[in-house]
């Protein structure tokens, strides 16, 4: 990647992985629905959880350590950029956190968003990151994400998969359920539905 305005925001992996139709709107068509009220409502909410859980994050590095809200980072290798919700780190060391509103179980698109956000803390932050965890529903339930191998590879694979379907002007096939597209932002845009 050169530019930055090739880098491809971290949010449109786990949309790619939602429907391919939407980070495509996006990216080839420029449409950009304005914020939904939910989106507002998660952004407050994950402030006023901070001071609740911060003790408990701090076990996963040593030392003094600040936190710091919406962090941009950036991935030149991968070619995402986008903001942590929140970084916790000590100089040498980072850890990536990411705010969730829903309580169930990490999804795969969850996880690979969390290492594309570590790979960016790497490679724009210069810290080794010692851990990624979703704080989901009310933040108490803490859920460290694995940084395997396997996930990195994998979430190059959905990156290049994702290039791919906004290098072409034709709009993609998705296999979204009526339950997903009932709730998608973009419904009006997709004729087919
Ligand atoms: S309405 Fe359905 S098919 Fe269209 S973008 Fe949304 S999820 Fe995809």
């Amino acid at each position: 990647m050169t530019s930055t305005d090739e880098l491809i925001p971290v949010s449109h992996i786990r949309q790619f992985l939602f429907c391919p139709r939407i980070p495509w709107f996006k990216q080839v068509m420029s449409f950009e629905p304005p914020e939904q009220g939910w989106v507002s409502q998660g952004k407050r909410w994950h402030a006023s959880q901070n001071p609740r859980h911060k003790r408990r994050l701090n076990q996963y590095i040593k030392g003094p350590s600040k936190h710091e809200v919406d962090v941009y980072v950036c991935s030149r290798s991968l070619g995402v950029h986008g903001y942590i919700d929140e970084l916790i780190s000590n100089g040498d060391q980072g850890v990536v956190i990411e705010y969730k509103v829903d309580k169930n179980k990490p999804t795969l698109a969850q996880k690979l968003q969390l290492m594309a956000y570590a790979i960016g803390v790497e490679e724009s932050l210069y810290l080794k990151v010692a851990a990624a965890v979703l704080l989901k529903g009310d933040a108490r339930k803490q859920y460290p994400v694995d940084l395997s191998s396997e996930l990195r590879l994998a979430l190059f694979k959905v990156v290049a998969e994702l290039r791919k379907t906004t290098s072409i002007h034709r709009m993609p096939a998705s296999s979204a359920t009526e339950a997903k597209c009932d709730q998608c932002e973009y419904l009006r845009y997709c004729n087919d539905r």
